[in-house]
């Protein structure tokens, strides 16, 4: 079956909880959503070990098995999926069109889950020691620092959970933070900082990371109290400072707040009736797995209704979730 030919009747752009939750809801009701997966499968959970506050799992899950267990359930009631990175929309009419590299896919409702990336601290060096030392993912990287030195920079949640797992590796974790207390919430802030094997530098930013050809060695740190300067030896940087929304594509076409979220309202409606979004592409908030699904839900009931309340279109015919032009 050519792209061309097919009209779906939603489309779901990610598959992290709030994707895979609205795939789950718009296969069961209407069935056959499409869900294009995006630029990390499965979302930032993938990135994660024990997630310990998700509902109905008491013993904690992991997060890539939490994110596989909700792809099969939306495969078993009849969701496709597709790999791949939309690279470019049109929203003027529809059916919304919408290009993985050169593929045409249309749609008549779309439900936008893209979540949010990783923050970087701007340095310039900083992504070219990615694999090299830079690291966004404790769980992804810790183990190749075994016995070695790691600093994670940051202040809330992430950063926490970070510094307390690469404890299970490295010799010597170091926290560095810009302010003099933790954002983080008080289960994981405590965790850190009863931690022995962790040590703090508050008031701190890191103004270079110091590199080799064999990648990192130390961080150049400013005390923004004192304004003195120190270096740090380090094999490792682990950088958990927050995420920004994945929201360039649809930067002139959506209405977002001043950080680049996408405004929603009554629910997961955007400014364009047919296009939802959920998950932390539009919530800076609350970022959590279960908010995030709760929205994916929220996005599929509202992409249903919006697709019960169209006008007849004598020229298609829909079965099944796909719609094609009758000849
Ligand atoms: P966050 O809560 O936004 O914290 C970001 C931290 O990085 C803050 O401490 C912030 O400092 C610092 N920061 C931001 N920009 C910086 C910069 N340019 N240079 C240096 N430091 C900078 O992000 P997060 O920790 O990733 O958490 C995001 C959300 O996910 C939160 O809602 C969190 O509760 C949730 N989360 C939950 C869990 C869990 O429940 N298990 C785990 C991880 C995350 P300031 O404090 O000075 O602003």
């Amino acid at each position: 079956m050519s792209n061309s030919d097919v009209i779906y009747e939603t489309i779901i752009l990610g598959s992290g909880p709030a994707g895979l939750t609205a795939a789950i809801y718009a296969a069961r009701s209407r069935c056959c959503p499409l869900l294009i997966h995006g630029i990390q499968p499965g979302g930032q959970l993938t990135a994660t070990t024990a997630v310990d506050n998700y509902p109905g799992f008491p013993e904690g899950i992991d997060g890539p098995e939490l994110m596989d267990k909700m792809r099969l359930q939306a495969e078993r009631f009849g969701a496709q999926f597709v790999e791949g990175v939309v690279t470019k929309v049109d929203f003027q009419e529809r059916p919304f069109r919408l290009w993985v590299d050169e593929e045409l896919y249309r749609c008549l409702s779309l439900i936008i889950t893209t979540g949010a990336s990783p923050m970087l601290l701007g340095l310039g060096n900083e992504e070219s020691l990615y694999g090299r030392g830079v690291s966004v993912c404790a769980t992804c990287d810790g183990f190749f620092y075994r016995d070695r030195e790691v600093v994670v920079v940051g202040g809330g949640d992430t950063a926490m959970e970070e510094a307390v797992f690469l404890t299970r590796f490295a010799k010597k974790v170091t926290v560095v933070h810009r302010r003099d207390s933790l954002r983080a919430t008080p289960i994981l802030a405590d965790r850190a900082l009863t931690n022995k094997a962790i040590n703090f530098k508050w008031d701190s930013a890191v103004t270079e990371i110091i590199a080799d050809t064999s990648g990192v060695t130390g961080i150049r740190i400013k005390n923004l109290k004192t304004g003195q300067e120190s270096e740090l030896t380090c094999d490792g940087v682990f950088i958990a400072i927050g995420h920004k929304p994945n929201t360039a594509l649809f930067a002139d076409l959506l209405d977002r707040d001043d950080d680049g979220y996408i405004l929603t309202q009554n629910g997961t409606e955007t400014n364009i009736p047919g296009v939802f979004a959920a998950g932390d592409v539009q919530d800076h908030q609350f970022r959590q797995a279960i908010t995030a699904a709760g929205t994916g839900c929220m996005a599929a009931i509202q992409a249903e209704r919006f697709l019960d309340d169209l006008p007849y279109d004598p020229s298609l015919s829909c079965q099944k979730g796909i719609c094609r032009l009758k000849s």
